[in-house]
């Protein structure tokens, strides 16, 4: 788990195991997994063998351009609602309540009918800001953005990456998303 060592951690991420290390803040444990409860940078504290996920500190406004963390709310047949949670590359958190607003013609360059066929509520996404007044409107359109941690429709467990879907092998199911070729493997990147 090592390799974890500051980075950018989502809600549901594996963070480490009950062998290693205590369930810390920001965290909880499952099954002899520990996993984030928070979007943040993982912490590990030697001392007290704890993992932790620290809140970033937070801001109050995204600027156009901005590549943005958040989890996917309400859903209509042709927007979805996006909770903002941070702001990539300069540790920036987002201290109230702020919406994007996800078209259907902003998701992938395919051609898609319905939001459904690629975001499941729950479902954390990177995005870009492209407009911000009158109200934040978000792209997914590019490899490195869509899902970064995907539930299973379910059982609610994160699901890992096969291909060009998603697998829950609780389940042994498969679901269909626009998934960020960043999934499992988000960095911090300074701007
Ligand atoms: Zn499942």
């Amino acid at each position: 788990m090592e390799e974890l060592k500051d980075k950018l951690v989502v809600p549901g991420d594996k963070v480490g195991t009950h062998e290693e290390w205590m369930p810390g803040e920001g965290t909880y444990e499952e099954s002899g997994i520990i996993y984030s409860k928070t979007f943040g940078r993982l912490e590990y504290d030697e001392d007290r063998l704890e993992a932790n996920v620290r809140p970033f500190n937070p801001v109050t406004e995204v600027e156009e351009g901005d590549i943005i963390y958040g989890t996917v709310r309400n859903k209509r047949k042709s927007i979805a609602t996006v909770d903002i949670a941070l702001v990539e590359g300069s540790n920036r958190g987002i201290a109230m309540d702020m919406e994007g607003t996800l078209h259907i013609s902003k998701i992938s360059d395919d051609y898609t009918e319905n939001i459904e066929d690629n975001y499941l509520k729950g479902d954390v996404v990177r995005a870009k800001v492209t407009q911000i007044s009158p109200s934040i409107q978000l792209t997914t359109i590019g490899s490195d953005l869509g899902v970064v941690r995907g539930y299973c429709f379910n059982c609610r467990r994160g699901m890992e990456r096969t291909r060009d879907t998603l697998y829950c092998s609780y389940c042994d199911r498969r679901e269909r998303r626009k998934i960020s070729n960043l999934y499992g493997h988000i960095t911090l990147k300074s701007k």
